[in-house]
């Protein structure tokens, strides 16, 4: 029988990433319950040749050997926003694959995935010094725990950190700083009529939250205020005993972050106090607004960006990069794969972009290895 033609290359690595990405969706990486998934990766990053370690909050951490020049902490965070019992099975529409969390960020675990397996068969061989890592709680309310414990245990080791977030072309430059709160009223309530006007914390709610509107929220550097949802109350006729809101304050600026936060802390406590009800604030995430000289890093995405035909733009986000800019360790994230709809059940990404993603990524690489950081 004649010998079989072998695939190409290309053809072998789309293979792997799209097999890696479907098994890494497929295994639900709730918030606080990236276990699964950490298992998976842990596996798959073993089965290809590295030593893997668990940290103490549940990050998958990998040390490459070989590679030359700067050391370089390469992440993609686990975690997905979609609450246990979501269906996260991958579907085929037309071009596109569909499920929660296939792109954001199952796509950049899965080209991690397949780089560990190129570094075992001897691909990759311009590289930096490399550790690979697969951290928890990025998203929402885990407020960077992991990439804050990553880089706790290895930013003394290290000049650089890459996060693998975000789409193809988009790299993350700029870190956005958060501070959420839960604001919690409480009145003395009772019948809409008969104890009319006691002092009801649906009022004082929207009091404070008309207060927060009228607070001078800068445009330079870029800042924003948003109460995301509120509650309260328990009927048309009675006057409410408990209402609240969450908060969420972004800045590119840390102490204009800290002058925003005292603000809307204290108009939301003189709002309650003219309403005459009690208010409980809680912080309920608080990312860093940092920033470390990365225009090296970021020259070199651009580069490599440009090496594989697309365009890059640089842009502020909160990613698992704000943990190491906090720590002083220039970081950015780099996305890998083009797609939609993240953060919604909708989501979806194109295949035959994760490809060029990956190979954007090895060019980010070839690129540190000889860059001063
Ligand atoms: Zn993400």
């Amino acid at each position: 029988m004649p010998p079989r033609p072998r695939p190409a290359v290309g053809a072998n690595l789309q293979t792997s990433v799209e097999r890696h990405l479907r098994e890494i969706t497929e295994t639900a990486a709730p918030p606080f319950g990236e276990e699964a998934r950490a298992t998976l990766v842990a596996e798959l990053w073993r089965a290809a040749g590295l030593q893997v370690t668990r940290d103490t909050v549940g990050n998958v951490v990998a040390p490459v050997g070989g590679g030359r020049g700067p050391r370089v902490l390469v992440a993609a965070h686990l975690d997905t926003v979609f609450g246990e019992g979501t269906d996260v099975s991958v579907r085929r529409h037309g071009e596109r694959l569909c499920a929660p969390g296939i792109g954001d960020n199952s796509a950049s675990l899965a080209v991690l995935t397949a780089f560990a397996e190129r570094l075992a068969g001897g691909g990759a061989a311009v590289r930096p010094r490399l550790t690979l890592a697969a951290t928890v709680g990025e998203e929402g309310v885990g407020d960077l725990r992991g990439a804050r414990q990553l880089v706790a245990d290895h930013h003394e080791g290290a000049d650089a950190f890459v996060a693998l977030d975000g789409h193809l072309g988009t790299v993350v430059a700029q870190a956005v700083g958060s501070r959420r709160l839960v604001a919690r009223f409480q009145g003395p309530g009772g019948h809409s009529w008969g104890d009319y006007p006691a002092a009801s914390a649906v009022h004082a709610a929207g009091e404070a939250i008309h207060a927060l509107t009228r607070l001078a929220v800068p445009g330079e550097p870029r800042t924003s205020l948003n109460v995301g949802q509120v509650w309260g109350g328990t009927s048309v006729n009675a006057i409410a005993q408990q209402a609240g809101f969450n908060l969420d304050l972004r800045s590119l600026d840390g102490d204009v972050l800290e002058d925003l936060e005292r603000r809307a802390r204290h108009a939301i406590q003189a709002a309650a106090r003219r309403s005459g009800c009690q208010v409980a604030l809680e912080q309920v995430g608080d990312r860093p607004a940092a920033f470390a000289d990365n225009h090296t890093l970021v020259a070199c995405a651009l580069r490599a960006l440009d090496a594989v035909g697309e365009k890059g733009s640089v842009v502020a986000s909160s990613t698992d990069a704000n943990a190491a800019m906090a720590s002083g360790l220039p970081a950015i994230a780099f996305g890998v794969y083009r797609g939609g709809d993240a953060h919604r059940t909708s989501e979806w990404i194109e295949p035959a972009s994760l490809l060029r993603g990956y190979r954007a990524f090895e060019r980010l690489l070839v690129c540190l290895a000889d860059a001063r950081l």
